[in-house]
């Protein structure tokens, strides 16, 4: 019982660190508490524990809504240089997104590697180059006017490895804030930890890719990365994609 409390009490005080986050107060520094909860290593718990990262925006959306227009330079500001994980020990550059602020299509990706690292731009390397060969030949639109590319985290992983728990829930105010600031009139979600991270559940990607979900009122696709497509090229992995695509451009018509 008491122990059952006292998680309550933590969750409530990570979703009340978290709201004051969401609301720019970033002096509060993010040992502080946001990611108690969380359980590093375990892949099941961590998106649902930023799952709740999120409801706790939602339940406050509406006065975030009202915000006057933020922009995404106002955002990129307040990331300033971050230290608020241990990512940013091993990155050479942020890599907070590039393309349109006012696109209407956005690409969410995992995070950073070598390349993108050194560049400070998403998607440069050989995973980029097929996503712009997706987005230009596939869906014949232009991916630095049409459309807004960024990463669940903003600082590479050493070596590659996938972004831990409490590095997604110290970048998620920002993705948030960046999506907010554009508000596009959808998003694609490329691979399994972009799904989970904008639904705060884990996604088995290859069962849910094709399917509309809603990420804060804006329609969601769940694609596979295209990182995964390269290693995986098979017809049927370049078809599913395509399919996606497809359902984006539809709905972007609307
Ligand atoms: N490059 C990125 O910017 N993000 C990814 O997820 C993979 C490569």
């Amino acid at each position: 019982m008491a122990i059952q409390k006292r998680s309550i009490l933590l969750r409530d005080l990570r979703n009340y660190l978290t709201f004051l986050k969401d609301h720019g107060f970033l002096e509060i520094p993010s040992e502080s508490g946001v990611s108690l909860e969380l359980h590093p290593g375990t892949k099941e718990v961590p998106y649902s524990s930023i799952g709740t990262v999120k409801t706790s925006y939602m339940k406050t959306k509406k006065n975030i809504s009202t915000k006057p227009n933020i922009s995404i330079q106002n955002v990129r500001e307040e990331l300033g240089d971050c230290t608020r994980c241990n990512l940013h020990k091993d990155r050479k550059t942020i890599v907070f997104g590039s393309g349109n602020p006012h696109a209407d299509l956005v690409f969410v990706g995992e995070g950073p590697g070598a390349e993108e690292d050194e560049q400070g731009f998403p998607f440069v390397g050989r995973a980029g180059r097929k996503l712009t060969e997706i987005i230009e030949k596939g869906m014949n639109l232009r991916r630095k006017e049409d459309t807004y590319i960024c990463n669940i985290v903003k600082c590479r992983p050493p070596n590659n490895r996938d972004p831990k728990p409490d590095e997604i829930a110290a970048c998620n105010p920002f993705l948030i804030r960046q999506l907010q600031a554009i508000r596009p009139k959808a998003i694609v979600a490329l691979g399994k930890p972009a799904a989970s991270t904008l639904l705060g559940r884990t996604v088995p990607i290859m069962k849910e890719r094709g399917n509309w979900y809603e990420y804060e009122g804006i329609p969601l696709m769940l694609t596979l990365h295209p990182a995964y497509l390269l290693r995986s090229y098979t017809i049927e992995n370049r078809r599913n994609v395509m399919n996606d695509m497809n359902k984006v451009l539809t709905k972007l018509k609307k």
